[in-house]
């Protein structure tokens, strides 16, 4: 990931411009709307695109009190970079680094009993016990330990906990359709999350916090708070779901803007077949303008045909296929220079389009088209300081 210090002037194929005063400012707009619980940024996957450690440092600065990854090494990697804090991953395998997570100080989270014996076998080596989150499958059915295999795991928890192997931080949960309000899922989930816990709670744990909300539950459902919020996308200024509302509609506003520079103008013939396969052809003499970017920098080639891009403000759409490399749009006979900035995706106020009109486009989820953004794609952060902040 490349730090640019004049973003504006650098002569870029490409660049996702990550603005660091609108991550901020959705995470305090997310800590007002869950006022009694902490704020965790979900950081996972490069920080959905927008680059891990600049994230997770603004999203801190904004008060997320936890960082959330999926894998250990993530979460390795946020401390090593000098992250302090309470750092939560909950995608674990066997022999994973499970040492190196206990010396961290990193919480880990545990789903079966391999995980839990694995966890107390090497806080046993480090001699320091492990900070250990138990994760109830409360209907979700992909991580967590299913309702019946629930005492079994407890109690091996309390036995590990007494040895002084491990403490039991935390209690939790993933919903399976809170992007669906309404949804008979969500509270069967939360009578089976408030049941669990209770058990737990009666066997003997104290767990510091209880969550089980993502950024669809921390927006719509004030119920399914408990002491923490685990958000992602809506960190990214982006709505969990378009039927939900929109980025505004809950005070957010995306983070990252997708541009990229023309790398060719030029006019071409009626009839003219434009990229692979030719699934395109010049309805008339125009002008064809080269995107440089293309599926091995993120861009869905599903978007052949569909992807809109703003050039000379005006909407534009991908013509034929998106190839590796490179797209290409029609610009209808304007000859913008060589150079001249085509923006993919943005928070919309230039009349660019958004992450959401690709997910749309492409057929997918917003979530989908920022995370894949590769990384040939130099990262530049703007509104560093949060003494920018307004
Ligand atoms: C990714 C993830 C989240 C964040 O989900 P969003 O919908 O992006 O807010 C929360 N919890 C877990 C377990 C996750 O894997």
């Amino acid at each position: 990931m490349t730090e640019t210090a004049h973003p504006r002037t650098a002569p870029l194929r490409a660049r996702a411009e990550i603005d660091l005063a609108a991550l901020r400012a959705n995470v305090r707009t997310l800590r007002a709307h869950a006022p009694t619980a902490a704020v965790m940024a979900v950081v996972k996957s490069d920080a959905y695109g927008h680059g891990a450690v600049p994230c997770a440092r603004a999203a801190r600065e904004a008060g997320a009190t936890w960082l959330g990854t999926a894998t250990p090494e993530e979460a390795l990697a946020l401390r090593a970079a000098g992250l302090p804090g309470r750092i939560m991953c909950w995608l674990w395998t066997p022999g994973g680094p499970w040492a190196e997570a206990i010396e961290a100080g990193i919480d880990v989270s545990v789903s079966g009993m391999w995980a839990l014996r694995e966890a107390a076998l090497a806080a046993e080596t480090v001699g320091s016990p492990a900070r250990v989150q138990l994760k109830a499958d409360t209907g979700l059915g992909r991580g967590g330990c299913q309702p019946a295999d629930w005492p079994e795991l407890v109690a091996e928890a309390l036995g590990a906990e007494a040895r002084g192997l491990i403490t039991v931080t935390g209690l939790w949960s993933h919903f399976a359709c809170a992007d669906e309000p309404g949804h008979p899922s969500i509270q069967a989930q939360l009578t089976l999350f408030r049941e669990m816990v209770a058990y737990a709670e009666e066997q003997g744990v104290r767990p510091e916090v209880r969550h089980i909300a993502n950024s669809p539950a921390t927006l719509t459902l004030p119920e399914s708070h408990f002491d923490l919020v685990r958000t992602g996308i809506a960190v990214y200024g982006i709505s969990p779901s378009p039927e939900l509302g929109t980025p505004a509609d809950f005070g957010l506003r995306p983070v990252m803007t997708l541009s990229a520079s023309l790398s060719l103008v030029k006019h071409a013939p009626a009839g003219h077949g434009v990229s692979y396969g030719h699934h395109y052809v010049t309805p008339g003499e125009t002008t064809l303008g080269l995107v440089p970017v293309g599926y091995a920098d993120g861009i869905p080639r599903h978007a052949s045909g569909t992807g809109p891009v703003l050039v000379g403000g005006k909407w534009r759409t991908v013509a034929g296929r998106v190839a590796m490399d490179q797209f290409v749009v029609d610009l209808g006979g304007d000859e913008p220079e060589p150079g001249a900035r085509a923006v993919l995706f943005g928070p919309g106020d230039d009349g660019e389009p958004t992450a959401e009109d690709w997910a749309r486009a492409a057929g997918t989820i917003a979530y989908e088209i920022v995370t894949r953004i590769g990384t040939r794609v130099p990262r530049v952060y703007v509104n560093v300081n949060e003494e920018q902040d307004g």
